[in-house]
């Protein structure tokens, strides 16, 4: 056992704190991380303010996480000391289920093991990447490639693969027509990685405010959905529309804008249902969907795809003691386009 540094929370209304951790000392199949980059996902702003349920402090989140390999277990393969790697959203499923074995261990039909406000296979609670080091078992481990900096690619564990798999699942490419709903954190990675695969892509934000960022990322196209005329002109446009934003959205107007056969995939999660009209998708055959973050093997395809296309998120490195200004700042979408801690910092 290594107790190392972190941030940590206390509740929902607390501000972060200093704190120490305890991580496990290092199985057979275990890397020991010294974390040098965390990104901030809005994710957990929700997790640290208990809106996606209760939850139990502290809690250190972070699950964006960059650094470098510093110690290996006994049996670890895939990794050495030196190595740069990243880890996401989960570190551990079951890996025996179908959904694991096709490697979509994101839907592991246990439940994977979150990268905080989890318990891990030991029954410990797993904590985050606001801290120095974490220890993760090497299949949940991933390879940054060189040319992408590790502060850049912190997003990538997130933000990236949550953009990358359904624009993937879904067949982004040459010939498509993509509109990302919201030009946050997902967002933007969303427009770059889509404007990569080859599709024509839109944003549809809420005023025209960042559209010259949004042209920059890649879009051909941007409107604001405060205009009503917006939804008339672009009615039965596209073929895949990916909503990031995590608030309620009036989603029937949204679908009102797929093409016959076309889907609209939710990655951000609002607490609260959305109500959907069932004639909103008979009329063109239209799919309402979710997708959540992406499997192991397909988030070292989107990093790769990333260090191929020379794509990496737009970041505001920030310090440790700036995080409760930074959720502020995120809630605000006063964020370009993603907040990274420099975990030497912490
Ligand atoms: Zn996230
Ligand atoms: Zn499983």
């Amino acid at each position: 056992m290594v107790m190392v540094k972190a941030r940590a929370v206390d509740g929902p209304d607390k501000s972060f704190r200093e704190a120490e951790i305890q991580r496990r000392d290092l199985d057979s199949t275990d890397v020991l991380i010294e974390i040098k980059f965390a990104g901030i996902c809005h994710s957990d702003i929700h997790t640290a303010r208990g809106e996606w349920g209760e939850i139990q402090y502290p809690l250190v989140p972070g699950h964006e996480i960059a650094g470098i390999v510093t110690d290996i277990g006994s049996g670890v393969t895939k990794y050495k000391v030196g190595d740069r790697v990243g880890v996401g959203c989960m570190v551990d499923s079951c890996g025996e289920c179908e959904n694991c074995q096709k490697g979509e261990e994101q839907y592991c039909l246990k439940g994977n093991v979150p990268t905080y406000a989890g318990v891990d296979k030991y029954g410990e609670p797993t904590q985050g990447g606001y801290s120095t080091h974490i220890v993760v078992t090497e299949g949940f481990v991933v390879r940054i490639p060189d040319s992408i900096e590790l502060d850049a690619a912190a997003p990538l564990l997130c933000a990236g693969i949550t953009t990358y798999s359904p624009l993937n699942h879904w067949n982004a490419g040459p010939g498509k027509k993509v509109a990302v709903v919201g030009l946050g954190g997902l967002g933007h990675m969303g427009v770059k990685i889509a404007h990569a695969m080859g599709a024509e892509v839109t944003v549809l934000s809420q005023t025209l405010n960042k559209k010259e960022d949004g042209l920059a990322f890649g879009a051909a196209h941007y409107y604001a959905t405060q205009d009503p005329k917006t939804f008339e002109k672009l009615a039965g446009t596209f073929d895949l529309i990916i909503n990031t934003v995590s608030a309620q959205i009036d989603i029937n107007g949204y679908l009102s804008l797929l093409t016959l056969d076309g889907a609209l995939v939710n990655v951000g999660a609002p607490p609260e249902p959305m109500p959907v009209h069932v004639m909103s998708l008979i009329g063109h055959r239209r799919t309402f969907a979710g997708s959540m973050i992406g499997g192991i093997r397909e988030t070292q395809e989107m990093l790769d795809f990333c260090a191929e296309h020379g794509i990496a998120p737009s970041i505001e490195v920030i310090s440790a003691d700036d995080i409760d200004d930074a959720y502020e700042r995120v809630l605000a979408s006063d964020v370009k386009y993603r907040f990274v801690i420099d975990t030497s910092t912490i």
